[in-house]
């Protein structure tokens, strides 16, 4: 039973509403606990900043279209070489780094916990084999059912329940954590080359709109009392005038749960667009901004833009089809029967772009306008706005309108003319920083019944101890000192053991993946429904056998069991 102490640490934990106190915390077997006699390990932690571990709620680390992004850009691979050092093994890749190369640039800044983005069901063996090679983080995977054709069907038929039945054998099978919709019905429509524009398309073959798969699968989540909300990436992503189709989306997001929101809206920045095509195109961050402010059943992550080189990977097959049109760069696509698509473009964001600059000011308008922190997480959609090793220049540039003036004197001339950004003030405090990277995301998972994201007793002991003396940093000037402090802790703490030392992973985590399990009445068990189980037979390539993924696969998990409703 190992213990440690930390001593004199500067804490902010806004679950437990901690503003900059200084305290000692105390660790032991991995949980964090009142007090511990003769510890094992002592860290001074006198002036330097200790949050909850960070999480990412949505990121695209592992799995078959990121390991496509891999070898597609064998440039990408070469531009992070890192070598071995110590216990480090060798890593490549800068956008789409290799599973080690996350898993240490993500611990450097202080990162405990991973969601994956988007993991079709089908190849969800991927997956978890790379996150048993993610070792400094525990790591979920959402799971698609844009395009689920039996999710489909249930719906077309009306039967919420059934639909539930659906997404818990799906969920148990591919030890997935969330319901992701990516597109929902445009990712059907393209496996026929086609796509949906907004919310009341028809999709092809099924008598449906995206609306109601929208609103049927949030039924039907809530009826699997599962931890998330369902996670939505909305209709029509990355076109100008696209935040119509958001704004109609959110009016008719039904409140339904009264501990968490009902809807988690990812990378919102790419639905945001006002104007009617790339010539007058311009932001329209405010008025999704007050669309989610007076929503509290919403929660957004934004989804920003850096500048740079990086690699587009979706489900969402038709938008990086338009993506291949506009770039002629390479480019890959790919259907999953029965299920979902994807697409994987490698892109660069540039400066004198006045596109990519409006891009960039909306992200930050989001993170600016939406009023309550606790709504809008930081996030870059890693790798598709920037790769997350550019979180800290994002923090920095939320917490001081000097360093976004800078930045944005270097932007195409025209910006200023279709971004509200420069006129924004808004500045965020140290507790909304940390609420932003860590705080949020532990709350819109449903991952403080299970110790994550604070750091009080009987929380998991999951420790970020950043650099950073708060009482002598003024973030509005010292913007330097907020990159350098966010890139790199003092020491990052995975379940009571130090895990990356400056910089250098010292350890292999306590990682684990954390997986749900519904429990249905049997009236709603798919393994023992003969339609379901004649419907598989019949359209997919794999026997149905074959297709749930072992839990030897998956190393050290945790199992989320829940009583469903039906
Ligand atoms: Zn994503």
């Amino acid at each position: 039973m190992k213990t440690l102490l930390i001593k004199n640490a500067f804490v902010i934990d806004p679950i437990q509403h901690i503003s900059g106190e200084t305290m000692d915390i105390a660790v032991r077997n991995g949980k964090i606990v009142d007090d511990v006699k003769n510890p094992d390990e002592v860290i001074d932690a006198q002036g330097m900043l200790t949050l909850p571990g960070g999480i990412d709620s949505h990121t695209h680390i592992c799995g078959t279209k990121v390991n496509f992004g891999r070898y597609m850009s064998p440039e990408d691979m070469r531009a992070g070489r890192t070598s071995r050092k110590g216990d480090m093994h060798a890593t490549a890749g800068y956008s789409v780094p290799t599973t080690y190369g996350n898993s240490y640039r993500y611990s450097r800044m202080g990162y405990t916990t991973l969601l994956e983005g988007a993991m079709a069901p089908m190849e969800a063996r991927h997956t978890h084999e790379e996150f048993r090679y993610t070792p400094m983080q525990d790591c979920l995977a959402n799971t698609l059912f844009d395009g689920n054709w039996f999710a489909l069907q249930a719906i077309q038929d009306g039967d919420t329940k059934r639909l539930a039945g659906i997404l818990a054998w799906y969920l148990s099978a591919a030890k997935g954590f969330g319901v992701k919709l990516t597109n929902p019905g445009g990712t059907e429509a393209w496996g026929f080359g086609k796509d949906v524009s907004c919310i009341n398309d028809p999709i092809p073959n099924f008598d449906i709109t995206p609306l109601e798969i929208i609103v049927k699968m949030i039924e039907a989540n809530e009826m699997l009392n599962l931890p998330h909300s369902v996670h939505l990436h909305c209709n029509n992503l990355g076109k100008p005038g696209n935040y119509m189709c958001t704004l109609d989306t959110y009016d008719a997001i039904p409140d339904i749960n009264d501990k968490r929101q009902s809807l988690y809206s990812t990378h919102v920045q790419f639905h945001s667009y006002g104007g009617s095509s790339w010539n007058d195109f311009c932001s329209k961050a405010e008025d999704i901004a007050r669309s989610v402010n007076d929503k509290p059943h919403i929660v957004i992550d934004t989804g920003q833009v850096m500048f740079g080189k990086t690699t587009t990977m979706t489900a969402d097959g038709p938008m990086e089809f338009n993506l291949y049109r506009l770039y002629h760069n390479k480019w890959s696509n790919h259907d999953i029967e029965m299920e979902t698509g994807s697409g994987i473009i490698p892109v660069v964001y540039r400066k004198k772009n006045l596109v990519n600059a409006i891009m960039w000011a909306i992200g930050l308008e989001l993170a600016l306008l939406v009023d309550d922190p606790w709504r809008c997480i930081l996030a870059t959609d890693n790798p598709n706005g920037a790769p997350f090793v550019k979180y800290p220049e994002v923090m920095a540039l939320l917490m001081s309108k000097e360093y976004r003036d800078k930045e944005f004197e270097t932007l195409h001339k025209s910006t200023g003319r279709r971004v509200a950004l420069p006129a924004i003030e808004r500045e965020l405090t140290w507790d909304e920083i940390a609420v932003m990277t860590r705080s949020a995301q532990a709350r819109a998972l449903g991952l403080i019944d299970y110790g994550k994201g604070y750091l009080s007793e009987g929380a998991e002991a999951d420790i970020a101890i950043y650099p950073i003396d708060v009482d002598s940093t003024d973030p509005a000037r010292d913007y330097e000192r907020i990159i350098n402090g966010f890139s790199t802790t003092e020491y990052t703490i995975k379940r009571g053991e130090v895990v990356c030392r400056r910089g250098t992973c010292t350890l292999e985590g306590n990682h684990s993946t954390y997986w749900v399990k519904p429990h249905v009445s049997p009236a709603y068990d798919m393994s023992k429904d003969a339609a379901f189980i004649d419907g598989f037979n019949r359209y997919y390539s794999i026997r149905r056998a074959n297709y749930p993924v072992g839990e030897e696969y998956l190393g050290r998990n945790v199992c989320m069991e829940t009583e469903a409703s039906i």
